[in-house]
């Protein structure tokens, strides 16, 4: 029996990949020192999966931006407009790397990023590859190869690890052309020869493939691009170890096709899908000689594994096929998961009672190791110790008096559907809402945060560490605050906001002030590229003690006679990003956050503020994988938002915001949340996400972006106005905002100041237009 693991976190313990993405961009340390700090992260993850007891350990999982980017730059799957770069003696490789990932502007060039997109339900960002008709691929960058060469001079064998390629084609979009993204299947596998041909000439013995896709409801013919796929694979390279990694889900109706697949291991998520053990070792379909590797110990959650449940499957599968046929590994891969939790030595963050419930990377691949070896009877001396020292703190956790509040539980029950609804339906609240506001055509917002800068940054992180008073730093927010709320002013816009730069993170700020969270000094998880968050965990009943929000929202609208909107984070948000208890379900977590909200939401209303936005953007990434799951899920998720929303009187204006996400097959829900307003990121799709508010006759009104807020690039006006003149095609005039695709934080003034003078007078050039023609 070995063990495995499908990934490791690449960002670094301390985030040091992070600096030296961000030092590089800056331009302040050459490209050999970012190369070489990401190097040494892979070392260091190698020799720590090592000295974990990890059998398998992969390769080709670190990336310096991300992995299906990777992916792009292997195959040669470059969107023509970055051709310029790359026949352009003045740009380096890891220019149009980076140009493809952020955007570029510089010696006179000016190309917009690529699109991004969740990776399935987690909040990880990816690139989304694009296809052109005719779309040729030939094996170009040989980064799967060096890494692989790279591990082996430290002695290590790596299971190097890529993207499959009904994956890799179905994770993309087709860009032009009128063709079917699955029909490039056939030009895209001799790229993936050439890339196996070459590992086998070095000796490796395992590859692993994920197909993530696996997870999800396939078409007939993406089934079959599986079928062929794999077995292409078998017959070209028999001696290759192929493992088909599958996480997040069952393979559900795909198991079939997969089950006749000569691969030498499939990888199963029993987290996330535990009856799918039963369905294969009952199936009598699993070939003789396939290995299951057991995904028993949650890659996406940081909780410690429950040893007893974990053996039992173990023990089943033993029972069935045999130790040898079986690996221990962690349910996907762990760059969903924070890297130490040794790290963690903040009591007052983090109390000794939590603590002991938790497992980070390294801990998880630990929980691996123990698990084999009391599985296989190995090490049992000192194994027996942590099977016990284990199965005790899971009992500690059930028992535990901090996690239940019987007050929460009790509101909760007591919700009845006259919590969930507005006084009255939306056309009757915006005409109150127009006489109380008063806002011109096209009026002009932004979407909560200004640019976090460095000051602002280590003012905060002075203040916390207490090195500065309560009183300096507050006088430092509001100083910051007023500026922004003067530069607002200044350029224009209509519906101003306080900046958010009391805030470090969207969800982390209010799990601070609420009972029932737990934070980490170093649980830190990569979002996309450089961007990471710290998701608090939510251990016990959630409530609300204080406002959270109210002093610095009505501090902001005492400094100008325009409306400031109050910032919140929707209770689905703060659900999707924190790392939520196991033991009560999601829902009715949600739901008490939901009440918290609610709360704030009033008290906002009370300090005079008229507009309140309440960020949903985690909404659509919660879905489940599977359609059949999905109404279950958005019941429960957009009736939270509603609790939230609903205690307010009609002419209070209530804003949401998303991003980042496909619509267009839960607008109706989306309508059903009934936010007077929604904003939603839109440039980089160039309005394309609007067609589907279009055909549902979307009533309430919308402001889709016009600004990239992923980019350093300014957007120029004209672009602006015909993204304007666009989305005005699709939606009437009355029903639209102006605004830039999502917060600024990770922006800088200057661009940020030009983008935004811009843009208000991209609104009053097309204000004027239909002045014109009125
Ligand atoms: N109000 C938040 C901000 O402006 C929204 C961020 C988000 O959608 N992710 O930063
Ligand atoms: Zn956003």
């Amino acid at each position: 029996m070995k063990t495995t693991n499908l990934g490791y976190p690449r960002i670094g313990n301390q985030r040091e990949l992070k600096k030296a993405l961000e030092n590089y961009w800056a331009g302040k340390e050459p490209v050999e020192t970012l190369l070489e700090t990401a190097k040494l992260i892979r070392r260091q993850n190698w020799l720590l999966q090592k000295e974990q007891g990890i059998d398998l350990i992969p390769s080709n999982d670190f990336s310096l931006y991300d992995q299906v980017l990777d992916m792009c730059m292997t195959l040669n799957a470059i969107p023509d407009r970055y051709i310029s770069i790359k026949h352009n003696k003045n740009f380096s490789s890891e220019d149009l790397y980076f140009a493809m990932a952020r955007g570029i502007q510089k010696d006179g060039v000016d190309i917009t990023a690529m699109e991004m997109t969740k990776w399935f339900d987690t909040n990880y960002h990816y690139l989304v590859p694009e296809f052109s008709e005719g779309q040729k691929f030939s094996f170009v960058n040989s980064k799967i190869i060096d890494e692989y060469k790279e591990a082996l001079a430290l002695g290590i064998k790596t299971k190097p690890v890529l993207i499959g390629p009904v994956s890799f084609l179905l994770l993309g979009k087709e860009k032009n052309g009128n063709f079917n993204r699955i029909d490039l299947l056939n030009e895209l596998l001799p790229s993936y020869y050439e890339i196996l041909k070459q590992l086998t000439a070095l000796d490796a013995e395992h590859v692993q493939f994920d197909e993530p896709y696996l997870a999800t409801e396939l078409s007939n013919k993406e089934r079959e691009a599986i079928r062929f796929t794999y077995t292409q694979i078998a017959d070209k390279f028999p001696e290759l170890k192929i493992t088909l990694a599958n996480y997040f889900d069952c393979f559900g109706e795909n198991l079939n096709t997969v089950l006749e697949l000569p691969v030498h291991t499939l990888h199963l998520d029993l987290v996330r899908c535990n009856l799918q053990l039963d369905d294969i070792l009952n199936s009598n379909k699993l070939k003789s000689n396939t290995h299951l590797s057991l995904g028993v110990v949650d890659g996406r959650n940081i909780w410690k594994n429950d040893f007893e449940k974990s053996l039992e499957l173990i023990q089943k599968a033993v029972n069935n096929i045999g130790e040898d046929r079986i690996l221990i590994a962690p349910s996907c891969s762990l760059i969903h998961s924070p890297c130490d939790l040794e790290l963690e030595k903040n009591e007052a963050n983090l109390s000794a009672e939590v603590k002991q419930w938790l497992a980070f990377a390294k801990q998880k691949l630990e929980e691996v190791k123990t698990l084999r070896d009391f599985a296989a009877k190995k090490n049992l001396a000192t194994t027996i110790d942590k099977v016990k020292a284990n199965v005790l703190a899971n009992k500690n956790r059930k028992t535990s008096t901090t996690i239940h509040n019987p007050e929460v539980k009790q509101r909760v029950e007591a919700l009845t559907t006259k919590d969930d609804q507005r006084i009255n339906s939306f056309s009757v609240r915006q005409k109150l809402q127009q006489t109380a506001l008063n806002l011109p055509l096209y009026p002009t917002t932004t979407i909560g945060s200004f640019p976090q800068t460095k000051e602002v940054r280590s003012q905060r992180a002075n203040f916390k560490k207490g090195n500065i008073s309560t009183e300096d730093y507050n006088t430092f927010l509001e100083k910051e605050t007023r500026e922004t709320i003067k530069f607002q002013e200044n350029a224009g816009l209509d519906v101003l906001v306080h900046g958010e730069f009391e805030r470090n993170d969207m969800v982390e700020y209010f799990g601070e002030k609420l009972n029932g969270f737990a934070f980490t000094s170093f649980g830190w998880v990569q979002s996309y590229g450089s961007r990471c968050v710290k998701p608090p965990i939510i251990f016990g009943d959630v409530s609300r003690e204080n406002p959270m929000t109210v002093e610095w929202s009505s501090y902001a609208q005492s400094l100008t006679k325009k409306p400031v909107k109050g910032m919140l984070t929707g209770p689905v948000t703060i659900l999707q990003w924190s790392f939520v208890r196991n033991d009560q379900p999601r829902s009715q977590t949600c739901a008490q956050i939901a009440l918290a909200i609610r709360d704030e939401v009033v008290d906002l209303e009370k300090a005079g503020l008229q507009i309140i936005q309440i960020d949903e953007p985690a909404i659509r990434e919660g879905l489940p994988l599977r359609k059949a799951d999905w109404e279950v899920y958005l019941n429960w998720a957009i009736k939270s938002f509603r609790i939230s929303a609903s205690g307010v009187q009609d002419q209070t204006q209530i804003h949401t915001h998303m991003c980042y996400s496909e619509f267009n097959d839960i607008i109706q829900n989306i309508a059903d949340m009934d936010a007077d307003v929604i904003t939603i990121e839109c440039s980089r799709s160039q309005m394309e996400l609007l067609d589907v508010f279009h055909e549902f006759k979307y009533p309430n009104e919308i402001g889709p972006g016009v600004y990239d807020i992923h980019s350093p690039r300014v957007p120029e006006r004209s672009e602006m106005v015909a993204l304007i003149e666009k989305a005005n095609k699709l939606i009437p005039a009355e029903q639209l905002w102006i605004n830039p695709d999502c917060g600024l934080k990770t922006r800088h003034w200057e661009e940020t100041k030009k983008a935004l003078i811009e843009m208000v007078a991209a609104a009053q050039e097309c204000r004027k237009k239909v002045a014109a023609i009125a």
